[in-house]
């Protein structure tokens, strides 16, 4: 002080200057004592605005200032003065600024004298500068960052709330603690100490230069580790060059730290299950950008060892039909609220290889708790086997559904199954089948591309002339497959009947080809040749295989179509005899019939009582064969669509009591009573012949197998149809003889014991069908038999 007086007033008595004149400075000045207790103060101090009380001798400092976090870091600076005896120049402070400096009584600190002035600004402007300060410190209060502001020598001048949250310290133990302090017990990602003066604040101050994303761990009072991710900056000084301090902010990234720790863990240990698998896995980190991939991943996406991939590349590598809907899978995946777990099976084809793999990828996606990916990770598997093995049962399925409709359109089929094959297992297919004179005509081709199909068409044309010269001819003549992998040049010129045949091949430009005979009942029916010309695909034996497989099934089908063709000949043939038969028996019976007639007619009393009873039953026995002569031919007509109705306006009670009348003989011998109660008549528009037949065949068939046992009758008339049962107490029938009953020679009783043709029920159904009624029977064995026949009184159309 002694020294501020010297100079321009040399001439005075210094020490005749009373102490008063300091006190009478236009600068507020204070004495202040170790206690921080104001001891005197002079009439500038009192008068100041900025001052938050009167303020009187003996007041504590910390009341003198406005409080806030500026008053603390001012006390705590003084409080610095006191214990180091550094003074400190002019502190800026918001109404002010403060300069201190220590009162020493030899070499001790005895007390402390504060320089205190106003700013000079107007009111207004320190408003201004107050309430943006203000605004300021409610942002970074609010902050759920940690702010720190360090002065020059390290120690913490401000800090917020989330930094004492953070921190699990409080202000008071914040505020002077420097980055050395053993206490923070800080340490690095690795978990090696993190030294004091390699804090990202002290190198910010060091090197001048902002330190960021530095990622530290704090022990908490409490024990407990907290991971910070730090940035901080240099504090420029009024100078503008030399930091004055630094300002540091951190957030909270345990949770993050401890996702990473587990995901290390668990990728270890998926390591270490994986290494006997067949498992590929690989994991991208959007930090780093890194994607890797371990060897078997790379070998499954057809890259060569060590080979670096990245994001672009594997989008790019996703087969075009699949890569639409995987994208859409990882879009799905990257967004956190998803879950980050998905499980797809996509094809790729091979980076380098070119070959197509289907793959089965499963992985998730880890998110910190603000939802940025940290890392995407995943396993790969090689399911082109299983693919394969499910794309060729699905074929065969489809191929198998294909030949089992209808067997009488050979050609229609094999036109539908190339085109089947061709869209299914390759890029055409052409099917041959040979004929009886060894000639092999190609009946059906198709063309996965329509637009290509003439051509296709065209090729047909070139007729190879010996075996060696095609493999379609060759498989037919060695009934072995041929598999031409890689269908070069040089053999489409072997294979090529001409120039321009070989000029159609090239612009056909098949890559690989295999022929199949197919082979059924010892015979080889025809072969397929089946072509793929995409670019990378080649036939291999599995494709053989199932190729085979296929011809097999064609080859059995033609089999049974031949069969079936023969048979169908026979059949048509057998009815051609029945009806040639049929109507020649007819011609002799009914001359027999004459002659009978004549005969009874001209016997004599004496020799009809010889001759009779025997001219009677051969005249039955005619009538007999008659009647299976009729049923004879109206097998042949029914066969031939031939069976005309000739309906007529008639009435069915009486119809049924004429044709009991003709059977009473038949049911006397069966010794059969028949009961048909009165029953009022039914009309209607039928043909008479054809119903008698229907009728005479139910009636005799219940006296046949009902023999010794009443026969019940019954007509019902209900509204537009009738209803005629006829029930016997008979043998019955067996359930599983039920449902031939009704086909062509379908019988359920021994030839031994009941003669039949198993004709009279098929014509029956026949007879009530063409009416556009039904038959039925309901039965069980030894309790009898009712056949029910319902018809419309008029058949419609
Ligand atoms: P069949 O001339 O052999 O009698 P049908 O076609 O009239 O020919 O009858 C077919 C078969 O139905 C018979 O062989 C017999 O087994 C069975 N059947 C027909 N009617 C009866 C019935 N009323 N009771 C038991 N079985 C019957």
């Amino acid at each position: 002080m002694n020294g501020a007086l010297e100079g321009p007033a040399s001439r005075l008595d210094v020490e005749a200057v009373p102490l008063e004149v300091l006190w009478n400075a236009p600068i507020g000045i204070a004495l202040v004592d170790r206690r921080l207790q104001v001891v005197r103060f002079n009439r500038a101090l009192a008068g100041l605005h900025g001052l938050h009380a009167r303020i009187w001798p003996g007041m504590p400092l910390a009341d003198v200032f406005p409080p806030g976090g500026e008053t603390q870091e001012l006390l705590w600076r003084i409080q610095q003065v006191l214990s180091t005896g550094q003074p400190f120049p002019w502190l800026e402070l918001e109404w002010g600024r403060v300069s201190c400096h220590p009162l020493h009584e030899g070499m001790e600190v005895v007390g402390l004298c504060l320089y205190v002035e106003e700013l000079p600004e107007p009111m207004l402007a320190r408003e201004v500068v107050r309430e943006s300060e203000t605004r300021l410190r409610c942002i970074v209060a609010a902050l759920s960052e940690g702010i720190i502001v360090q002065d020059a020598t390290g120690a913490i001048t401000f800090s917020n709330e989330a930094a004492s949250r953070l921190l699990g310290l409080t202000l008071e133990q914040l505020l002077g603690r420097t980055s050395m302090d053993p206490r923070w017990r800080a340490v690095r990602e690795d978990g090696s100490p993190y030294p004091g003066d390699e804090h990202p604040a002290m190198l910010a101050l060091r090197m001048g230069t902002p330190q960021l994303d530095k990622v530290m761990g704090v022990e908490r009072p409490d024990g407990t580790r907290v991971w910070l991710s730090i940035n901080a900056l240099p504090l420029p000084g009024s100078d503008g060059q030399s930091p004055q301090g630094m300002v540091t902010s951190f957030f909270d990234i345990t949770q993050r730290k401890e996702t990473e720790a587990a995901l290390r863990v668990s990728e270890e240990r998926l390591r270490m299950s994986l290494a006997s698998a067949t498992i590929g896995t690989w994991d991208y980190n959007p930090a780093t950008g890194e994607f890797l991939c371990d060897p078997r991943t790379l070998v499954l996406f057809g890259a060569p060892p060590g080979h670096q991939m990245d994001c672009g590349q594997l989008i790019s590598i996703i087969h075009p039909e699949d890569r639409e809907r995987t994208e859409q899978v990882i879009q799905r995946v990257l967004r956190p609220e998803n879950g980050g777990g998905y499980d797809i099976e996509y094809r790729v084809i091979g980076i380098q290889d070119g070959v197509e793999r289907w793959i089965s990828a499963q992985g998730r996606a880890w998110f910190d708790e603000q939802g940025q990916l940290l890392r995407f990770t995943g396993t790969v598997v090689d399911i082109t086997q299983r693919k394969r093995a499910e794309a060729s049962a699905r074929f065969l399925s489809e191929a198998s559904g294909l030949l089992a409709e209808r067997l009488d359109r050979a050609e229609e089929i094999l036109e539908r199954m190339a085109r089947l094959v061709a869209s299914s297992i390759c890029t055409y297919c052409i099917i041959g089948v040979t004929r009886a004179d060894g000639r092999l005509p190609r009946v059906a081709a198709a063309h996965r591309e329509a637009s290509k199909h003439s051509l296709l068409q065209r090729s047909m044309f070139f007729v190879p002339k010996a075996p060696g010269r095609s493999p379609l001819l060759e498989a037919v003549h060695t009934g072995k497959s041929v598999l031409i992998r890689e269908f070069t040049q040089e053999i489409r010129q072997r294979y090529a009947v001409n120039s321009e045949h070989l000029e159609l091949m090239n612009t056909m430009d098949a890559h690989s080809v295999m022929t199949v005979p197919m082979r059924a009942g010892g015979k080889v029916h025809g072969m397929i040749l089946l072509a793929a010309c995409t670019p990378l695909r080649r036939f291999d034996e599995e494709d053989l295989a199932l190729a085979e497989e296929l011809a097999h099934r064609v080859g059995m089908s033609l089999e049974n179509l031949r069969l079936y063709e023969e048979a169908r000949q026979a059949v048509g043939l057998r009815d051609e005899f029945l009806s040639v038969a049929s109507h020649e028996l007819k011609t002799p019976l009914t001359s027999l019939k004459l002659q009978h007639a004549l005969i009874g007619k001209s016997l004599s009393p004496e020799s009809r009582v010889c001759v009779g009873t025997r001219l009677s039953n051969a005249m039955r026995q005619v009538e007999r064969l008659t009647s299976l002569v009729d049923s004879l031919l109206d097998v042949s007509r029914i066969g031939a669509g031939r069976l005309g109705l000739e309906p007529v306006e008639m009435e069915l009670t009486a119809l049924l009591r004429e044709v009991m009348e003709r059977l009473s003989e038949v049911f006397a011998q069966a010794g059969c009573q028949v009961d048909f109660p009165d029953t009022p008549p039914v009309h209607g528009y039928w043909d008479p012949l054809r119903l008698d037949q229907v009728l005479v065949n139910l009636l005799s068939n219940a006296a046949k197998y009902g023999a010794g046992k009443p026969i019940h009758v019954s007509v019902a008339l209900e509204g537009e149809r009738t209803r005629l049962a006829v029930r016997d107490e008979g043998i019955g029938i067996a359930p599983e003889d039920l449902p031939r009953l009704f086909s062509r020679f379908g019988r359920a009783v021994s030839e031994r014991h009941y003669g039949g043709l198993g004709l009279g029920l098929f014509i029956s159904k026949q007879i009530v069908e063409a009416m556009q009624g039904f038959i039925r029977v309901e039965s069980e064995p030894a309790r009898g038999s009712t056949f029910t026949v319902e018809l419309p009184l008029r058949a419609r159309g």
